[in-house]
């Protein structure tokens, strides 16, 4: 089947998007988020070629919150291999970002590294003795790497927010370190949680950082392995199954794609060896993910025919 092009896509989605009348509900939990207009909508899109197609908002900077998770694991499955598999699970959760009652279930291991208390373990395991301001240096240059972008920084006053109204990610990372499963002071390991959290870019820089993901673990800029082919599968394929906390069912039925939401409005999504896509709107459905994020993905596969159940 023939498709339009890429740049015709975008430029219709964020159209279509802007007209949109049921943005959802943006993040209150901290001022910085819940200043944000729901009105804003980005697109970006980078091809395996190295073209990259962009509309609406893609250059405003956003939270990107959650979706570092994604890149957080990626750093320490490379610090410490398949050994991180012992404190974080991979099931989907079925519940909140920030439940806590499966800890207790569970012997303090959570259920996998996207939801709140699996990227606190994430965090710990990247601790390692380290000061947090270290660690939280290490990431940025390694998203300054990923992207080939050194502009990219950390939203101090969003860090701040996060430290002073995190009660309930204290509590997750006490709860785990009373089972052991916490090897650092709960603060230091928030540190590292709470500034990679407030991680800023835009849609475009985040699809840049996403490519490898989609190029079978190859960062296209150097031709250097970031990890390998296998590791670039098995991440994607926790983004497909708890990429969405309790939508990732829904995600993937509606998107058929890997994806990884934030609270701040964002979704990474992956088209394996096709694609790195990046959307973004600050209005969230019930499960905390972004409404027009999600609606926009689903239109972009019905118009591109991108899928991980059909050949592209
Ligand atoms: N900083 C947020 C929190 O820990 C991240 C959650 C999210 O993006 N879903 O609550």
């Amino acid at each position: 089947m023939k498709h339009d092009p890429l740049e015709l896509v975008v430029q219709d989605i964020a159209e279509e998007m802007a007209q949109a009348l049921d943005r959802g509900r943006v993040a209150d939990y901290i001022p910085d988020l819940a200043s944000v207009s729901s009105d804003h909508f980005g697109i970006a899109i980078v091809d395996m070629e190295g073209r990259s197609f962009v509309a609406g908002d893609a250059q405003m900077q956003f939270s990107v919150q959650s979706i570092t998770k994604v890149f957080a694991l990626t750093m320490a499955l490379g610090a410490v291999g398949d050994g991180l598999w012992k404190r974080v699970g991979r099931e989907p959760s079925g519940s909140a970002f920030n439940s806590i009652v499966q800890l207790e279930w569970e012997q303090g291991i959570p259920r996998n590294p996207f939801i709140n208390a699996g990227a606190i373990v994430v965090s710990d395991i990247l601790l390692a003795s380290h000061e947090p301001s270290a660690v939280i240096a290490e990431f940025l240059r390694f998203m300054r790497m990923l992207t080939g972008d050194d502009t990219i920084v950390i939203d101090e006053q969003v860090a701040r927010s996060e430290c002073e109204t995190g009660n309930r990610n204290v509590a997750l990372a006490s709860y785990m370190r009373a089972f052991g499963n916490i090897h650092h002071p709960v603060e230091k390991t928030l540190g590292v949680y709470f500034n990679q959290c407030s991680l800023s870019m835009n849609c475009h820089q985040l699809a840049l950082a996403g490519r490898f993901l989609m190029a079978g673990g190859i960062n296209p800029d150097t031709g250097l392995s970031v990890v390998t082919p296998g590791r670039a599968r098995r991440i994607l394929a926790l983004m497909m199954t708890c990429g969405h906390y309790d939508g990732s069912g829904e995600f993937a039925f509606r998107v058929g794609l890997p994806g990884k939401s934030g609270v701040g409005g964002g979704i990474l999504a992956i088209v394996p060896h096709v694609a790195s896509i990046a959307v973004w709107s600050p209005g969230l459905n019930e499960r905390g993910n972004s409404q027009l994020g999600t609606l926009a993905l689903e239109r972009l596969v019905q118009r591109t025919g991108w899928s991980v159940f059909e050949p592209n």
